[in-house]
Protein backbone atom coordinates (compact mmCIF):
# COMPACT_ATOMS: atom_id res chain seq x y z
CA UNK A 1 0.00 0.00 0.00
CA UNK A 2 1.34 3.32 -1.33
CA UNK A 3 4.44 1.89 -2.15
CA UNK A 4 5.58 4.36 -4.42
CA UNK A 5 6.03 6.78 -1.85
CA UNK A 6 7.95 4.88 -0.12
CA UNK A 7 11.59 6.10 0.48
CA UNK A 8 12.82 2.41 2.25
CA UNK A 9 14.25 4.42 5.23
CA UNK A 10 13.32 1.11 6.86
CA UNK A 11 12.17 3.20 10.27
CA UNK A 12 8.86 1.24 10.33
CA UNK A 13 10.43 -2.14 10.78
CA UNK A 14 12.37 -0.84 14.02
CA UNK A 15 10.99 -0.71 17.75
CA UNK A 16 12.41 -1.58 20.68
CA UNK A 17 9.92 -4.10 21.50
CA UNK A 18 9.44 -6.31 18.67
CA UNK A 19 6.85 -5.82 15.80
CA UNK A 20 3.00 -7.23 16.44
CA UNK A 21 2.08 -10.22 14.68
CA UNK A 22 -1.49 -11.33 14.27
CA UNK A 23 -2.93 -14.26 15.25
CA UNK A 24 -4.24 -14.46 11.23
CA UNK A 25 -0.43 -14.07 10.51
CA UNK A 26 0.62 -16.80 12.63
CA UNK A 27 -2.02 -19.19 10.96
CA UNK A 28 -0.83 -18.59 7.85
CA UNK A 29 3.11 -19.14 8.45
CA UNK A 30 2.19 -22.85 9.64
CA UNK A 31 -0.04 -23.67 6.96
CA UNK A 32 2.74 -21.99 4.64
CA UNK A 33 5.16 -24.33 6.71
CA UNK A 34 7.55 -21.02 7.71
CA UNK A 35 8.73 -22.46 10.73
CA UNK A 36 12.04 -19.48 10.00
CA UNK A 37 9.56 -17.26 10.93
CA UNK A 38 7.50 -18.79 13.81
CA UNK A 39 10.91 -19.23 15.33
CA UNK A 40 11.65 -15.71 15.21
CA UNK A 41 8.95 -15.04 17.11
CA UNK A 42 8.87 -13.72 21.56
CA UNK A 43 5.64 -13.11 23.64
CA UNK A 44 5.68 -9.99 25.46
CA UNK A 45 6.47 -10.10 29.21
CA UNK A 46 6.02 -6.53 29.75
CA UNK A 47 2.18 -5.73 31.04
CA UNK A 48 1.92 -3.18 28.36
CA UNK A 49 3.90 -1.20 25.87
CA UNK A 50 2.79 2.60 25.75
CA UNK A 51 3.90 5.36 22.62
CA UNK A 52 2.94 8.63 21.96
CA UNK A 53 0.03 8.24 24.76
CA UNK A 54 -1.11 4.69 22.83
CA UNK A 55 -1.05 1.42 24.37
CA UNK A 56 0.47 -0.17 22.01
CA UNK A 57 1.09 -3.87 22.94
CA UNK A 58 -0.31 -6.08 25.95
CA UNK A 59 1.01 -8.78 27.84
CA UNK A 60 1.46 -12.08 26.67
CA UNK A 61 0.82 -10.09 22.64
CA UNK A 62 3.21 -12.15 19.64
CA UNK A 63 5.79 -10.01 18.25
CA UNK A 64 8.59 -10.64 15.84
CA UNK A 65 11.60 -10.11 17.28
CA UNK A 66 14.36 -7.54 17.00
CA UNK A 67 18.27 -6.97 17.00
CA UNK A 68 20.97 -5.09 19.60
CA UNK A 69 19.64 -2.53 16.80
CA UNK A 70 15.99 -2.87 17.07
CA UNK A 71 15.45 -2.91 13.59
CA UNK A 72 13.49 -6.86 12.50
CA UNK A 73 15.02 -9.28 12.67
CA UNK A 74 14.21 -9.87 8.78
CA UNK A 75 15.54 -6.55 7.57
CA UNK A 76 18.15 -7.01 5.38
CA UNK A 77 20.25 -3.77 6.74
CA UNK A 78 22.20 -3.88 3.53
CA UNK A 79 19.89 -2.75 1.16
CA UNK A 80 16.78 -1.65 3.80
CA UNK A 81 14.76 -4.34 2.43
CA UNK A 82 11.91 -6.87 3.80
CA UNK A 83 13.73 -10.47 3.36
CA UNK A 84 10.13 -12.13 4.08
CA UNK A 85 8.26 -9.23 2.09
CA UNK A 86 5.67 -11.97 0.59
CA UNK A 87 4.51 -12.87 4.16
CA UNK A 88 5.48 -9.86 6.09
CA UNK A 89 2.43 -9.38 9.01
CA UNK A 90 -0.36 -7.91 8.40
CA UNK A 91 0.93 -4.88 10.17
CA UNK A 92 3.73 -4.58 7.80
CA UNK A 93 1.79 -4.25 4.67
CA UNK A 94 -0.93 -1.88 6.31
CA UNK A 95 1.40 0.62 7.48
CA UNK A 96 1.42 3.53 7.77
CA UNK A 97 -1.99 3.27 8.54
CA UNK A 98 -3.65 0.99 11.94
CA UNK A 99 -5.63 -2.08 11.20
CA UNK A 100 -8.48 0.16 11.27
CA UNK A 101 -7.47 2.25 8.92
CA UNK A 102 -6.50 5.72 10.48
CA UNK A 103 -3.19 7.24 10.65
CA UNK A 104 -0.61 5.29 12.63
CA UNK A 105 2.38 7.26 14.66
CA UNK A 106 5.21 7.41 11.95
CA UNK A 107 8.82 7.89 12.29
CA UNK A 108 10.13 11.78 10.94
CA UNK A 109 11.74 9.77 7.68
CA UNK A 110 8.37 7.90 6.26
CA UNK A 111 7.74 9.72 2.96
CA UNK A 112 4.36 7.48 3.23
CA UNK A 113 3.28 9.24 6.17
CA UNK A 114 3.86 12.49 5.21
CA UNK A 115 1.66 11.70 1.48
CA UNK A 116 -0.98 10.28 3.66
CA UNK A 117 -1.24 13.36 6.21
CA UNK A 118 -1.30 15.58 3.45
CA UNK A 119 -4.29 13.99 2.19
CA UNK A 120 -5.66 14.15 5.08
CA UNK A 121 -5.14 18.42 5.36
S1 LIG B 1 8.55 -8.18 8.63
FE1 LIG B 1 9.57 -7.07 7.00
S2 LIG B 1 8.37 -5.21 6.67
FE2 LIG B 1 7.79 -6.07 8.65
S3 LIG B 1 9.09 -5.06 10.15
FE3 LIG B 1 10.11 -6.93 9.57
S4 LIG B 1 11.49 -6.35 7.90
FE4 LIG B 1 9.99 -4.71 8.15
S1 LIG C 1 9.06 4.41 7.44
FE1 LIG C 1 7.79 4.99 5.69
S2 LIG C 1 9.27 5.65 4.09
FE2 LIG C 1 10.40 4.49 5.64
S3 LIG C 1 10.44 2.36 4.87
FE3 LIG C 1 8.66 2.57 6.25
S4 LIG C 1 6.93 3.08 4.92
FE4 LIG C 1 8.81 3.47 3.75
Amino acid sequence: MFEEYCSRCGECCRHYAGIPVTKKDVKRWKKNGRKDILEKLVVLEEDFVMEGGIRLFDKGDRLIETGEDKYCTFLNREERVCSIYEERPEVCRKFPLTPSGTLWIYPESCTVGKRIKGLYD
